[in-house]
């Protein structure tokens, strides 16, 4: 398939790497100079995505999606898909895909989780949101790039599941490391604390999979230094999405709201920033009441 991609960051650019290692002829475009085994290089977006079956976007935030789809759509051929793989508002997945549609594009809203060893791999879980025929157009990419694909309703409703996913992802892992914090006042042996709610209802994929505690339970960025991993501040970007997200929709999320408010103090005033996400345990280690 002749493929564009656009964005080739650190996601964006093993996943362009996976689809040509798979035979795909894959053409792309990033503002950075960068160079990709068996990727041929355009001079815009609009040329990686002229003549393309399929254009894939993997941007920082939807402000740069937006004006990249300004740019590609009038380039892309009808009947062609338009597949966004980055993490963004669902206002702008959604007003993307209307502008897609209007052209005679399919149009996949997709975003993944994973994580930079995910798309190195091959390994991410995608989320997607566009019509049954988008869908089945991006759906062999998917199995290049990752071992899962849920369609998961009409344009927006892949962001909407990764905006939910995170919010409680944040919070599950503040409460994790609070919990952690507590017991250690408590004088509760942390191995024994793992022992316990990893195998009673406290137990949590942030408990269980990545332990913030450094060594117990599997190996986990806490094991080096709290170096991401998931950082942080991307923590924090999905967390205002989903504030956003809340807002726009009307719905009461106040745990998702305090994870956005815990998260931004970190980043923002305390040592969060180019930390892993995990990393609030040894802020709360250092916090007292009150
Ligand atoms: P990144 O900053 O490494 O990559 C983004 C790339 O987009 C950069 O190379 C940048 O030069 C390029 N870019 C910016 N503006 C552009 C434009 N106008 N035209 C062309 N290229 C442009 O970020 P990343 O970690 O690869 O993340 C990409 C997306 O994936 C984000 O939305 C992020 O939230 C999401 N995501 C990241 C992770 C992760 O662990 N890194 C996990 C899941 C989802």
């Amino acid at each position: 398939m002749k493929i564009g991609f656009i964005g080739l960051g650190n996601m964006g650019a093993p996943m362009a790497a996976n689809l040509a290692r798979a035979g795909h002829e894959v053409t792309g475009f990033d503002m950075a100079e960068v160079s990709i085994e068996g990727v041929a290089m355009a001079a815009s977006a609009a040329e990686a995505a002229k003549g393309a079956e399929v254009v894939i976007t993997m941007l920082p935030n939807g402000q740069i999606l937006r004006a990249v789809a300004a740019e590609i759509i009038p380039a892309m051929d009808k009947g062609a898909a338009f597949v966004d793989c980055s993490t963004v508002d669902v206002d702008s997945a959604r007003a993307v895909a209307d502008q897609a549609e209007a052209a005679g594009l399919l149009a996949v809203d997709a975003p993944v989780s994973g994580g930079v060893g995910g798309a190195t791999a091959g390994t991410l879980t995608f989320m997607a949101g566009g019509s049954e025929a988008a869908f089945a157009k991006a759906a062999p990419l998917f199995d290049i790039m990752g071992q899962k694909a849920v369609h998961c309703g009409a344009a927006g409703a892949g962001q909407a599941a990764k905006i939910c996913n995170n919010m409680i992802l944040g919070a599950t892992m503040i409460v994790t490391c609070e919990a952690f914090a507590l017991a250690d006042k408590l004088g509760l042996d942390r191995q024994k604390m793992f022992d316990v709610v990893s195998t009673s209802s406290g137990y949590s994929w942030t408990m269980n999979a990545y332990c913030p505690a450094p060594g117990v339970g599997p190996q986990s960025p806490a094991d080096n230094d709290y170096k991401p991993g998931f950082a942080a501040e991307l923590m924090l970007k999905d967390l205002r999405l989903s504030q956003q997200a809340a807002e726009s929709a009307d719905a009461d999320t106040p745990m998702g709201a305090l994870a956005q408010q815990l998260y931004t103090q970190f980043v923002e005033q305390e040592d969060g920033k180019g930390m892993d996400f995990s990393a609030m345990l040894p802020r709360f280690e250092k916090r007292h009441r009150g």
